[in-house]
């Protein structure tokens, strides 16, 4: 994935005389270099303002723009520029002087840094505007600060990737579920990406194409990664060569239709022999979105958070099963088969068990434990007339070896108590389908709601189910318009 540019705005104006606008120049292109982002020529006036914002909406590699007032800049001057604008927005509140010069301070210096007060008249005008924006406070240099920008600079990736993403969906939804359905038209208006559907046939014509040399090396392959069970290498071959074959030729439909995500479903296997499960694993682990039983909306948000995450451990998920241990409650999350090993703790172990459902061969499937450590888990739902995003802060946690579960599997402690978080949930209307993520916070995710213009209910520490309950039913009213 290429890495786009964040552009660097800073705003000014002609009223401190040339010798100013240099340094303000100066001081600006040093902060751009310093958190690696694009800098561009300071502006001064409204039509540069404009031009520059159509510049950012017409350049491709363009993810977002940073806007930064070293000095006053009158805000009127923006509106032409900003109501064109259509890429995520930070507004950073920094100054180029971190201390004040006590014993030298004069009015100079109070011209040349007047962010303080710049900020604020470009802030007020964001408000009238209803500017979706994050907003960034402090010295630049001050890793909370350069924390900041970062996540929001990988949210603005993520989002741009979004508006190329194309979903696949091989076959339709499971039969009768209400969560994994939606409005793929209002998706594509909102968010950018496309869902289209296919049907078996065609990506059993690319299976049929795959040659045995393929799938032989493909095995190899599988040999150096994984733990490989015996009897996939001797009796039961041929059902990994089905896997192999399977992967292939997914991949290859995905290439060449332009694909980042995909969807399968188990209601709608024709002329395969077993569930993709391997293959959807491995192509998760590569970065493509993934939802199972036509779950197109966990697909698309898994390449988000994929490109937002950039490579640290994200996966299809679902909440599968409690520990109700009263001191120690958790859950157990799973799928039939379709876990990303880009969250496996130890070398996957590659095996094959009956499924019961699908009325299949056995399917081969990566066998895996999550590490511990800090997560979060979000489910994008369809409420008719808009989107919601749920985002639940957890703790993975380890836990005693379960030698009988036959899928790869997560354990968390969900925040800020089991109670509270699985009643917020439920109440919210959070699926049992999630992205699953080590790499991406409930922060990046509130961007990204931001951007999209969305609701974003997050359950984590601090929360509390009775204010919950009274947040979702003022964002009712809060987000009809
Ligand atoms: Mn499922």
């Amino acid at each position: 994935m290429p890495t786009p540019e964040i552009w660097f705005l800073t705003g000014s104006q002609h009223l401190y005389g040339p010798e100013t606008l240099r340094q303000v120049a100066a001081n600006s292109t040093e902060i751009a270099a310093s958190l690696g982002v694009t800098f561009k020529p300071v502006l001064t006036d409204s039509d540069a303002i404009r031009a520059i914002c159509l510049d950012a909406n017409a350049d491709p590699n363009c993810a977002g723009v940073i806007l930064w007032m070293h000095t006053f800049s009158p805000a009127k001057m923006w509106i032409g520029g900003l109501t064109q604008l259509k890429k995520p927005v930070l507004h950073l509140h920094t100054q180029f002087n971190r201390d004040l010069p006590w014993s030298s301070i004069d009015m100079d210096f109070m011209n040349l840094n007047q962010a303080a007060h710049g900020d604020r008249e470009a802030g007020h005008l964001h408000v009238r505007l209803g500017l979706a924006r994050a907003i960034a406070v402090g010295h630049w240099s001050n890793p909370r600060v350069r924390d900041r920008i970062e996540r929001w600079a990988r949210v603005a990736y993520g989002w741009q990737a979004l508006q190329a993403t194309k979903i696949c969906r091989f076959g339709d939804n499971m039969r009768q579920v209400s969560v994994t359905e939606g409005d793929k038209v209002s998706a594509e208006m909102k968010f950018g990406f496309s869902v289209n559907g296919f049907g078996l046939g065609d990506l059993v014509a690319v299976m049929n194409d795959v040659s045995e040399s393929e799938v032989s090396s493909l095995i190899q392959e599988y040999d150096e990664l994984y733990d490989i069970a015996d009897e996939l290498r001797n009796d039961r071959r041929s059902s990994l060569e089905d896997a192999a074959r399977q992967e292939i030729a997914i991949r290859r439909f995905l290439e060449a239709g332009g694909f980042t995500g995909f969807t399968t479903t188990f209601e709608d296997l024709h002329g395969l022999n077993q569930l993709p499960g391997l293959a959807c694993q491995r192509l998760m682990a590569d970065g493509y979105g993934f939802g199972a039983e036509g779950d197109w909306k966990t697909a698309a948000l898994l390449r988000f958070m994929k490109v937002v995450a950039n490579g640290e451990g994200t996966s299809f998920m679902e909440d599968y099963t409690y520990h109700l241990d009263p001191d120690r409650p958790l859950v157990l999350g799973a799928h039939m088969l379709e876990i990303c090993p880009s969250i496996a703790n130890n070398r996957p172990r590659m095996e094959i068990h009956p499924l019961g459902i699908g009325g299949k061969a056995d399917p081969v499937r990566l066998v895996f434990d999550a590490p511990p450590g800090p997560a979060i888990n979000a489910s994008l739902i369809d409420l008719g007339h808009r989107f919601r995003l749920i985002v639940s802060e957890v703790d993975a946690v380890d836990v005693p070896a379960m030698p009988k579960l036959p899928v790869a599997r997560a354990v968390w402690k969900v925040k800020p108590d089991f109670e509270s978080g699985i009643a917020g949930w439920i109440r919210a209307g959070g699926a049992h389908h999630t992205v699953f993520s080590y790499g991406v916070t409930a922060a990046d995710l509130r961007d990204f709601a931001e951007i999209a213009g969305i609701e974003c209910v997050v359950i984590g520490e601090g929360t509390r189910y009775d204010d919950l309950v009274n947040e979702l039913r003022w964002n009712e009213v809060a987000f009809r318009a």
